[in-house]
């Protein structure tokens, strides 16, 4: 195996999970965040997940000490830039201004031959790539929610990305022993979301012309098309205004009418009805 030692630049919801995923592959995983209080918190939600599978019986607690000791976090990319990192994954905030300004330190502090990858889920990754002068190690890794669980890593190369890199990405996705899919030239917000983005619009269409209720438009989808959760329900599993976002972005870059997003959405977001974490979103929660 090529390598070592994985950066991983964001210690939030998917970074953590990203970390882990290494260290539990067997590589040395170093987390970095703004503040030290977040990358603490982070090795703990990792730490508290092994002790979970521990008293499920799914793990040992040597092989937990074993895996804790391999993450490692700060909060300066120049602090903790070694020889031993091969690989960086950023996971910071959605804002591609900020990613592009991570992408500069990271090109100027690693040699060229470290793989710069970004998990984000619709921030162009070409623009991205332009932030460094070694533009052809910079590419698309994307990791689902959570990162532990989900199989499928999504591998998009941005219009200087090198082959290289994505053969190099690829085998590492491998080796954390996850299924990778090449896309072949940069979509928007890749292949998920853009399909089912299209879906969950429609969804939101037939429900704002009055269609059908919420319920029967999930009952539809799930018996009528299989899926084991309604398009609404999801939305409101991922956040109605995460959706919004996600398809403002979908129908600004593609301009396809297919991904403009029903109006009824921003008035839900206006609301505060984001779904299952505000408790109310096309149903209401009990908190
Ligand atoms: P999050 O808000 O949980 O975590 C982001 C972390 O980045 C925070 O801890 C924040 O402090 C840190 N951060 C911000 N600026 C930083 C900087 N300059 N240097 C270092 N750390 C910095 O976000 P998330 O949900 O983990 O998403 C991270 C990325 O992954 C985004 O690009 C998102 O689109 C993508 N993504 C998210 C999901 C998901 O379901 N949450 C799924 C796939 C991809």
């Amino acid at each position: 195996m090529a390598f070592k030692k994985v950066m991983v630049v964001g210690a939030g919801t998917m970074g953590h999970g990203i970390a882990q995923v290494c260290a539990q592959a067997g590589l040395d995983a170093v987390l970095i965040d703004v503040d030290r209080s977040f990358v603490d918190r982070a090795i703990e939600r990792i730490r508290s997940g092994l002790e979970k599978r521990v008293e499920k019986g799914k793990m040992t607690k040597e092989e937990v000490k074993d895996i804790m000791s391999r993450i490692s976090g700060g909060t300066e990319i120049e602090a903790v830039v070694s020889k031993d990192v091969d690989f960086v994954i950023e996971a910071v905030v959605e804002d591609v201004e900020v990613k592009k300004q991570i992408f500069a330190r990271l090109d100027a502090n690693f040699e060229p031959n470290v793989i710069l990858a970004t998990n984000t889920t619709a921030c162009p990754i070409t623009e991205i790539a332009s932030a460094a002068k070694h533009s052809d190690r910079v590419i698309g890794m994307h990791f689902f929610n959570p990162p532990v669980v989900m199989k499928l890593v999504e591998i998009m190369p941005a219009l200087q990305t090198s082959k290289e890199t994505v053969e190099k990405t690829k085998e590492l996705a491998e080796f954390l022993g996850k299924t990778p899919i090449a896309i072949k030239i940069e979509t928007p917000a890749g292949i998920v979301s853009r399909i089912l983005g299209a879906l969950l619009n429609e969804a939101v269409v037939a429900y704002s012309e009055g269609v059908a209720e919420p319920q029967d438009i999930d009952t539809a989808m799930k018996l009528g098309a299989n899926l084991p959760m309604g398009p609404l329900e999801l939305i409101d599993m991922i956040g109605v205004d995460v959706h919004l976002a996600k398809m403002e972005t979908l129908f600004r870059e593609l301009g396809d009418p297919r991904y403009r997003p029903p109006y009824i959405l921003k008035k839900m977001v206006r609301a505060g009805y984001l779904g299952r974490k505000s408790g109310r979103g096309f149903y209401t929660y009990e908190q």
